[in-house]
């Protein structure tokens, strides 16, 4: 029997756990650690189920010439991969190949990645999934504060505090045991949560434990300005800190003045009384107060929007006026979703940035990573398109004719699916990298097996940025190779100048120099230390520092060591209601699944308690368009159609139906989706589209 201390395969609370292997299995259990408090999800508790998925992928598959999926050799399937990539970039250029990574890989292969496409293979076109999830707020939060970390305190920070607000962040449901962390302030009835649905989130501030502000799709910038006016009129501006520490006050404020809560009443729905009212609790929790402390935090639900950068910076802004960021007790924070959201985004993978956070287009950044990397400056392209757009790019004329996938489910995670899905299907080579089938798996032409969390050894970088060890505990199956090892290859077949190590502490290693002296610096950071039990929170610029638990406290990352707060106005839906389209769709996660489902739909006990969609419908809507309970319910938007049962509550708002994005088929969501963006961030609009309902034996839309 032997035991192994690592985290959860899942989302970024990165809880721990302990695996045991015997003849009997692999068994999970949970560890005490200061975000999961001993706790774990349903998902962590049957993690293991995924270590003996029936159809896990043992053997490299090429597309033959029937059309049909065979097992190859891993030569064979390298030889198809180099000889398209060859031949595809001398005819159309680097930029022909594209790679879409994710922001469940460990830190070494999402820098690794990142290596491989620029260097490996001369291709500006990379990009990942982690542009769906956060990037709203990344965006919003280096604007305000010259860095992007999602949690800048630890989480457990939030048990002190007075006041925290949640602006579309669904904690309970999405990373349960983090729960723990607002049964103080749910005491002192300070916790606010705005979101359109009456979630298990929301449902934390009955019995006194706080507010709920059910506003309108879309509307959260509104809600956030008008707590603002009412943090103003309240003479609850921290003055002091803003003439000390803040650019930007004055337009900002002109700007609040005029979000009286009655004129936010008219335009999200919520009450005037509780815009006071929440106005009231963070201020009375505020350091000005002489309060506990008081937290804004912002999820998907404020984030994931075409204007969603302008919602989290009326978050920061809020945040800003009370006097919170930077001050032991209090903040703004974003609730990072995906495993490695954090640090998947800081090393490389995103379509502007090289390790460390650093700029593409910054020489001295270029310069400073050709160095560790052994190239020229100029031999690392410059900066590629987000997400979206590269989908969309997608055999299309001048666009990438080879699109690798690692660690990604696009064609049901990405808005507009069905269009992701056909333009995936016109590429002369889609390879995809994954340990079990899923829906891109399905249309590739070269599938790839790799190793899964228990079975490699890494680091991954949870919501509050501290740098976590995940432990091998078992062998994988014969036949699997680590993304490691598959970059090593190809980069070798494809003659790169580079070298690309298999080892993830010597990959680690070269990432903590890469990113030496970057916004996100590793440069002190190690497996050897991890290993020894130091808690090491980025910035750790060297083996002599300890590590930045709390960010902000003496100064902002500008170079004037100021935050900017920024003027934002509210905007319209991207695509919004109309006669045609009279009612809002929004989409969310589930306790038991994790993003497009490919893991968590194949283990039995999740599937059993959350088997298949459902469209979330006010029982009086459903009334109004003649829909009973366990009906199938065809949701159509201007992108296309969806159809499952309809589910009816009175947790949703009555212009509104929800539904889950973790199922593939006739019931992907995503396959109505908008794919607007958000102009800074590339962020999809997710969140929020105009649809019409229908029974599915009914011709006519309502
Ligand atoms: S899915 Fe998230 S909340 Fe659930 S056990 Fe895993 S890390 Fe914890």
């Amino acid at each position: 029997m032997t035991t192994t201390d690592t985290h959860c395969p899942y989302c970024a609370l990165q809880c721990a756990m302990r695996l045991t292997v015997d003849d009997g299995g692999v068994t999970v259990e949970p560890r005490d650690f200061p975000t999961n408090l001993g706790g774990l999800c349903q998902k962590g508790w049957t993690s293991a189920s995924l270590l003996t998925a029936p159809d896990r992928l043992t053997s490299p598959l090429v597309r033959d010439a029937s059309g049909e999926l065979v097992p190859t050799t891993w030569d064979a399937a390298y030889d198809v991969i180099v000889e398209a990539i060859t031949r595809v970039q001398r005819e159309s250029g680097k930029d022909a190949v594209a790679v879409f990574g994710g922001g469940g890989l460990t830190n070494e292969k999402a820098y690794a990645l990142g290596k491989f496409a620029r260097v490996g293979l001369g291709t500006a076109m990379i990009d990942y999934n982690g542009r769906f999830c956060m990037s709203s707020a990344a965006a919003a939060g280096t604007r305000a504060f010259g860095l992007d970390r999602g949690l800048p305190f630890p989480l457990a920070d939030l048990g002190g505090a007075d006041a925290v607000l949640l602006a579309g962040s669904n904690l309970a449901e999405t990373m349960p045991p983090s729960v723990q962390h607002l049964a103080g302030v749910r005491s002192r009835g300070g916790l606010i949560v705005i979101d359109p649905r009456r979630t298990p989130t929301a449902q934390l501030t009955q019995d006194g434990g706080g507010i709920h502000l059910q506003a309108l799709p879309g509307t959260d910038i509104v809600v956030l300005l008008g707590i603002l006016h009412c943090v103003i009129a309240g003479a609850a501006v921290d003055e002091t800190y803003i003439a000390e520490r803040v650019n930007g006050w004055d337009a900002v404020k002109r700007s609040a003045t005029q979000w009286w809560p009655e004129a936010v009443e008219r335009a999200t729905g919520v009450p005037a009384a509780q815009i006071r009212s929440a106005a009231t609790l963070l201020a009375q929790a505020s350091p000005l107060r002489g309060g506990a402390g008081a937290y804004v935090l912002t999820g998907r639900g404020a984030e994931q929007h075409a204007h969603g950068t302008d919602t989290v910076t009326a978050a920061i802004n809020l945040a800003l006026a009370l006097g919170l960021p930077g001050t032991v007790g209090s903040g703004y924070g974003c609730v990072t979703g995906q495993g490695n959201g954090q640090g998947g985004r800081e090393h490389g993978q995103k379509a502007d940035q090289l390790p460390g956070y650093r700029k593409i287009v910054d020489p001295a950044a270029r310069q400073h990573v050709a160095a560790v990397w052994g190239v020229d400056a100029d031999d690392i392209p410059g900066p590629g398109v987000p997400a979206v757009e590269l989908l969309s790019r997608l055999a299309e004329p001048g666009g990438p004719r080879v699109l690798m996938v690692h660690g990604a489910n696009p064609v049901v995670s990405a808005p507009d699916a069905s269009e992701v899905r056909r333009r995936m299907a016109a590429l002369d080579l889609l390879v995809v990298c994954d340990f079990v089938p899923s829906e891109t798996t399905h249309l590739a032409d070269v599938v790839l097996p790799v190793t899964q969390w228990a079975e490699e050894s890494g680091t991954m970088t949870s919501l509050e940025g501290r740098v976590l060890r995940r432990h091998k505990a078992v062998d994988a199956p014969e036949g699997v190779r680590s993304e490691l090892t598959i970059l090593h290859d190809l980069a070798q077949r494809l003659g790169s100048k580079a070298t690309f190590d298999t080892d993830p502490s010597t990959v680690m290693d070269e990432l903590a120099r890469a990113s030496a002296g970057g916004v996100a610096d590793y440069g002190g950071v190690s497996h050897e230390r991890l290993d020894s039990g130091e808690a090491i929170y980025w910035p750790c610029p060297d083996s002599e520092s300890a590590g930045t638990p709390r960010l902000f406290l003496d100064r902002f990352a500008h170079d004037d060591g100021r935050a900017v707060m920024v003027d934002v106005r509210p905007a319209p839906v991207a695509d919004d209601l109309r006669s045609e389209a009279p009612i809002y769709l929004v989409t969310g996660r589930l306790l038991q699944h994790y993003q497009s489902g490919a893991q968590t739909r194949r283990v039995r006990e999740l599937v059993k308690a959350q088997p298949s969609a459902f469209v979330q419908i006010h029982p009086i809507t459903a009334q109004r368009l003649g829909i009973d309970e366990g009906e199938r319910v065809r949701v159509e938007s201007a992108r296309g159609v969806t159809v499952a049962p309809a589910r009816l509550s009175d947790e949703v708002r009555r212009d509104t139906v929800f539904m889950p994005f973790h199922y593939s088929g006739g019931a992907c969501v995503n396959d109505v989706t908008n794919p607007a963006t958000d102009p800074i961030s590339g962020m999809p609009e997710f969140k929020v589209c105009a649809v019409s309902l229908s029974r599915v034996d009914e011709a006519v839309a309502s």
